[in-house]
């Protein structure tokens, strides 16, 4: 991609009604627009980084036999009617018809979790235990009525989420797959740059037992979880036994206080929804049960986001490369543009990702401030003092160290 034609530019300062660092460099960056509180227009660098996080988690889903499907955002009352969450404040409701209508109620809700959706579709394929277990998921746009929407990507009114449902004959089964999620999930965060926590906490509005939360320590993170400084073993402060100060109930090391942020939360819901939409299936001995069901989220953009307050400097971003809208950030000084454009050319050729600099009004001190910015994990310059050399300069965004390497030799040292 060249930056001459990008549409978005960076900005010089950062925004002003932005509070959240991530939403600072993502906004001044060019990776996001602020359409309203929480709500967020991904732009393409933006947009290439969700994409990624989307592939990976993909590739992990896909890895324990998830099944890729995509259901509606405009959920019907009579999904959700039957488990009590019809009346939920946490959606925002839509007419049907607002003009035909004579009276005024609200018959869809703009989904903010699917449950009700795929247990209903479940109904009409599961009836026996021969159909489980099974395991299926989207990655879709979820809408929440969130009062405090002000940290940026991380807690928006309208997100992406990857939501996997899990459909089993007995606790026994979902605990299998459950434990298979969970590693799962700690690759899937592990793969965009970020170490997490498994956290035990409490269920929220999706189920009455324990579940467990993938926490990201951060400064900024809305939760306080107690941590063990030895195993790492941790509790969200919500639900919490132990505190700040005592040892740990696993290894006897000492329990922290920490802020941080929640990427994921796996759930057991038991049958609380199977059962409150006649979800069942015959089991070996000919009797009919309640399927027994999981619930696994990860919110997109909150990854995104919590990825740049946990990797950035005071220059900008520093994007693990798994997840980089391009590896390489290409900058060609003092008019060599013919010259840039031939190691564009031929990285392109080789398959690497490059943002090209290849604008002619921009000095060097602005195409460099820009590259920091934007954060790509290689900077490439080509100049009047890299040619002499035959090279091209290299330089790590997580790194001080320059080198030149010879232009034949580029892909080798990438
Ligand atoms: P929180 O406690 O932060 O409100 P939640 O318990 O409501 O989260 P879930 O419903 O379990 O979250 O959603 C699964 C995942 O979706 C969360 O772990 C988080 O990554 C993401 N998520 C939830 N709410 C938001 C939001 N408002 N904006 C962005 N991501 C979100
Ligand atoms: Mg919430």
């Amino acid at each position: 991609m060249k930056l001459s034609q990008l549409f978005t530019k960076t900005l010089r300062e950062a925004p002003t009604d932005e509070e959240a660092i991530n939403a600072k460099l993502l906004v001044r960056s060019g990776f996001v627009f602020k359409n309203s509180a929480g709500i967020y227009s991904f732009l393409p660098l933006g947009w290439r980084v969700l994409n990624k996080i989307a592939d990976i988690i993909r590739e992990e889903m896909n890895a324990i036999g998830g099944q890729e499907l995509f259901m509606p955002a405009l959920v019907e009352k009579k999904y959700m009617e039957p488990t009590g969450r019809w009346d939920l404040d946490v959606g925002y409701y839509v007419n049907e018809k607002r003009k035909a209508q004579n009276e005024k109620q609200e018959q869809f809700v703009l989904g903010w979790s699917h449950e009700e959706v795929l247990t209903t579709i479940a109904t009409k394929f599961i009836s026996s235990y021969k159909d489980l277990p099974f395991s299926a998921y989207q990655i879709q746009t979820k809408f929440r009525h969130e009062a405090r929407a002000k940290s940026g990507l991380l807690r928006g009114r309208e997100f992406m989420m990857k939501d996997l449902y899990s459909f089993h004959v007995s606790e026994e089964d979902l605990s299998q797959y459950y434990e298979k999620v969970a590693k799962a999930y700690h690759k899937i965060f592990e793969r965009c740059g970020l170490k997490s926590i498994y956290t035990l906490a409490g269920g929220g509005v999706f189920t009455d037992k324990f579940t467990h939360e993938f926490q990201i320590l951060s400064d900024i993170g809305e939760d306080t979880v107690y941590i063990c400084d030895k195993c790492e073993y941790a509790e969200n402060e919500e639900i919490a036994k132990i505190k700040n100060g005592d040892r740990c109930p696993n290894c006897n090391g000492k329990i922290e206080e920490k802020k941080s942020i929640e990427v994921g939360n796996i759930f057991n819901q038991g049958t609380k929804y199977s059962e409150a939409l006649d979800l069942q299936f015959t089991g070996e001995n000919g009797h009919k049960k309640p399927v027994v069901m999981g619930a696994y989220g990860i919110g997109l953009g909150r990854v995104m986001g919590t990825v740049v307050e946990v990797h950035h400097d005071d220059r900008g971003i520093i994007w693990p490369e798994n997840i980089a809208p391009f590896k390489v950030h290409l900058i060609v000084l003092d008019g060599h543009n013919k010259e840039a454009d031939k190691v564009y050319d031929d990285l392109i050729k080789n398959g690497v990702e490059v943002l090209y600099d290849d604008r002619e009004d921009r000095t060097p001190g602005e195409k460099f401030a820009d590259a920091d910015l934007i954060g790509c994990p290689i900077r490439l310059v080509v100049s009047k003092k890299t040619l002499e050399k035959d090279g091209v300069e290299i330089k790590k965004r997580n790194s001080k160290e320059l080198n030149i390497a010879k232009i034949a030799d580029i892909k080798k040292q990438l």
